[in-house]
């Protein structure tokens, strides 16, 4: 471990840490720019090595040879179920309780609607004020399909106790938060919310494959989260959808899709939803993104998430010492919980300027992002970063704020994407 951060860090600390550093020779696994310190794995993940390959083979054998026989041959219709399985060791679940679906989005409407279907008679649902919008606006439908339910919202300071009661049905909670990092304590939120006798939708967008999750040991109901975040499975691939075994046969999704049915080709007029967490699956899935999830998850099973926890903990904590001690004069913020039990793998800095500053910092090869209406977002995927790329990332970051180069009017052009 790095002993302590701050001014007595060196650059040669940093080298040393990293060579005893166990997950250090993940690094070789991703293709990654030369020149690149990449801290935006919690938005898009990075390329691993395997995949174009992987990819290659599915387009130009399974496909291109095999055509429409893959369904059989390959494996193809069954994919998504078998990478649940492969999804299912990192958050805590067993094999049948995890399928792969649409985009996240889908699969919080999938999961949210199935969870208010489940609680009949209760008029109310829960909502993290400044969770992530989409999943604010799914909700949203929700509420309208099932009736005009109505939301009450966790405001950051608020608690559930001064909101749980006997008419929510369902609460849904980010495990990390997408600005501020702080992870809930899962089984302990979980527990509050069965006792209140409301089901709870986990989002595990921020999560995944950054921080050890156990949704059996909290009795979780439902789950979803991305698989192109800490994932890595490419931008657009589809998301997890976790639900409880003792949920399988009642829970109702809203889209009755063909391949959610009991015997997709026996083509009958009526539907009749399959057993288990297939009937969560909706339509034909996206093959070649599939191809591209199986082959990071391969790589996801020999990986200890312990292992992640801590170098992803010890990477923030050198990132906010660093800060701390070296731009405090420009920083008005650290945003990420101090308390380790509370801390996602992300910190958040304001900064007078944010968005011009990390388009300097872009230019220049550190690549984080930016988040409305004033938070520079780094993230810390401590697969393929090292205790010197953080170092390197802050010796930049002061240049630019030093230098105040990012005030350059060409920085405060807008993106369409953040
Ligand atoms: C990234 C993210 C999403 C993304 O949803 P898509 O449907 O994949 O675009 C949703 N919710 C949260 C909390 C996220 O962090």
């Amino acid at each position: 471990m790095i002993e302590h951060t701050g001014t007595s860090t060196t650059r040669a600390d940093c080298l040393a840490w990293d060579r005893a550093e166990p997950l250090s020779a993940y690094r070789e696994r991703f293709l990654l720019p030369e020149g690149v310190i990449y801290l935006d794995g919690n938005s898009l993940g990075a390329l691993p090595v395997q995949t174009p390959s992987a990819v290659e083979s599915v387009i130009r054998r399974e496909w291109g040879q095999g055509l429409i026989r893959s369904w059989n041959d390959a494996g193809w219709f069954a994919k998504p179920e078998l990478l649940g399985d492969l999804v299912a060791p990192l958050i805590g679940a067993g094999p049948g309780e995890v399928v792969i679906g649409e985009s996240t989005s889908v699969s919080l409407f999938q999961t949210l609607t199935a969870a208010v279907r489940l609680r009949p008679g209760r008029r109310v649902v829960v909502a993290e004020e400044r969770a992530f919008p989409t999943d604010l606006y799914l909700l949203g439908s929700v509420q309208e399909i099932a009736g005009g339910l109505e939301r009450r919202l966790l405001g950051p300071d608020g608690t559930l106790d001064e909101i749980l009661d006997e008419d929510v049905a369902v609460v849904l909670l980010s495990h990390v938060d997408y600005r501020t990092g702080r992870l809930h304590d899962m089984a302990a939120v979980t527990r509050q919310i069965h006792e209140a006798g409301a089901l709870v939708v986990w989002d595990l967008c921020h999560s995944a494959g950054a921080v050890p999750i156990d949704l059996t040991a909290a009795e979780a109901d439902f789950a979803v989260g991305c698989t192109y975040k800490y994932l890595n499975a490419g931008p657009g691939s589809p998301s997890f959808l976790y639900v409880a075994p003792r949920h399988h046969e009642t829970a109702a999704p809203p889209l009755t899709g063909w391949h959610g049915h009991a015997d997709p080709f026996a083509f009958t007029v009526g539907y009749e939803p399959a057993p288990g967490i297939a009937r969560f699956r909706i339509g034909t899935p996206p093959m070649l993104s599939l191809a591209a999830l199986e082959s990071t998850l391969r790589m996801w099973q020999e990986i200890d998430l312990a292992q992640v926890r801590v170098k992803s903990l010890a990477l923030t904590d050198l990132f906010v010492g660093l800060v701390e001690s070296t731009l405090g004069e420009w920083v008005s913020e650290i945003v990420v919980p101090r308390d380790h039990a509370a801390r996602g793998s992300q910190v958040s800095l304001r900064v007078e300027g944010g968005y011009s500053v990390m388009q300097a910092l872009i230019e220049r090869g550190v690549i984080g992002d930016f988040r409305a209406p004033d938070l520079m977002r780094f993230g810390f995927a401590p697969l393929y970063l090292s205790a010197t790329d953080v170092w390197d990332a802050v010796a930049v970051l002061g240049s630019i704020l030093e230098s105040k180069s990012w005030q350059e009017p060409r920085y405060a052009v807008r993106n369409n994407v953040t």
